[in-house]
């Protein structure tokens, strides 16, 4: 095995929380509280061992105690959006030129937004006026996550939706009747126009035996005046008044990750997910099963990442890195 071969498999997604993170051209070594820094460092130590055996799920024993997997190549994407690709209604420079590559190459991507207000055809216009052309089939939001878990638990159900376009109209497409007369759920989403009469309408419901579903955990919204309540703080609100936790489908849960690779037909070992928060995207996209990479464009910062019990595969400044290399983002 090659000493390039041996580092990919150091950083690879199944060794991900005792790997040692890239942070541009620099290697930093594995964090304090690595949970398997032994099978790392073997991995390291015997680079120069031979390949013994092949054993299933992509592991491979090198030498004696030495467990490692071999590194994936990268076949398709998941980005997030805001923070990532766009500021609001600014393009991130070099996003363009990320995306143009995904294309040129026919790498299958699909964008990300944890955002439930509009639906795909409204976020590529607005996409599109940032200088972003993106076709609405390679957008995911938490409105379609919601529903594609709604039609696999409960095809053909009822909800009373408090929410927008975004929301309601994914739920109309899986045939999901949208009523406040014994629904089956209450589905919260983002909205610019919560009213009080419709909170009470949800708590009732919820009191009597509706279960309770909210698109995104986000407590808060970036505007240019500051921050925005939230589905997660209005569902909060909810779970104050009833003493019931809503079921949140969007990012952390991976559950958005696997039903977005699934629209794709992409496997977890061969996709990297991009994205700008350690607590949401870079979660969500390790538990499940992705290599990931955190751009500093957004929220979450380099020294952000000490932070937490888990690492990303990669740093990088920003999305702009990743062109050029978007089939081997990963090689030296
Ligand atoms: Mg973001």
């Amino acid at each position: 095995m090659s000493s390039v071969r041996a580092r990919h498999t150091a950083v690879s997604d199944h060794s991900q929380r005792g790997s040692a993170v890239r942070e541009g051209s620099h290697r930093v070594g594995p964090p304090s509280n690595t949970f398997a820094p032994t099978i790392v460092n073997d991995a390291l130590r015997c680079a120069k061992g031979r390949i013994d055996s092949v054993l299933p799920h992509g592991l491979r024993r090198i030498a004696d105690n030495c467990l490692v997997t071999e590194a994936e190549p990268i076949l398709s994407y998941l980005t997030d959006m805001d923070g990532v690709l766009v500021h609001e209604d600014h393009l991130v420079p070099g996003a363009d030129e990320f995306l143009a590559e995904l294309r040129a190459n026919a790498t299958p991507f699909l964008v990300l937004t944890n955002n439930s207000i509009r639906t795909p055809r409204d976020l590529q216009a607005r996409l599109r006026h940032t200088g972003l052309d993106i076709p609405e089939e390679a957008i995911w939001t938490s409105a379609l996550a919601t529903a594609t878990f709604l039609n696999e638990q409960r095809p053909n159900g009822t909800a009373y939706v408090v929410g927008e376009s975004g929301l309601t109209t994914a739920l109309h497409e899986i045939g999901y009747v949208l009523t406040d007369s014994e629904p089956d759920y209450v589905v919260l989403g983002e909205t610019r126009n919560y009213s009080f009469e419709a909170i009470t309408t949800a708590i009732r419901l919820i009191e009597r035996g509706a279960s309770f579903i909210a698109t995104n955990p986000d407590p808060t919204g970036p505007s240019r005046d500051g921050s925005l309540p939230a589905t997660g703080s209005v569902a909060a609100l909810i779970t104050r008044a009833t003493g019931r936790d809503p079921y949140y489908v969007g990012k952390p849960n991976p559950l958005m990750m696997r039903s977005a690779l699934r629209r794709i037909g992409a496997h977890s070992q061969s996709t990297v997910m991009i994205g700008d928060r350690m607590d949401t995207d870079v979660i969500s996209g390790l538990e499940a099963g992705m290599r990931t990479i955190l751009v500093t464009t957004g929220i979450s910062t380099r020294s952000s990442v000490e932070a937490y019990p888990y690492r990303p595969t990669m740093v990088l400044d920003s999305v702009a890195d990743l062109v050029g290399r978007t089939k081997a983002p990963f090689a030296d």
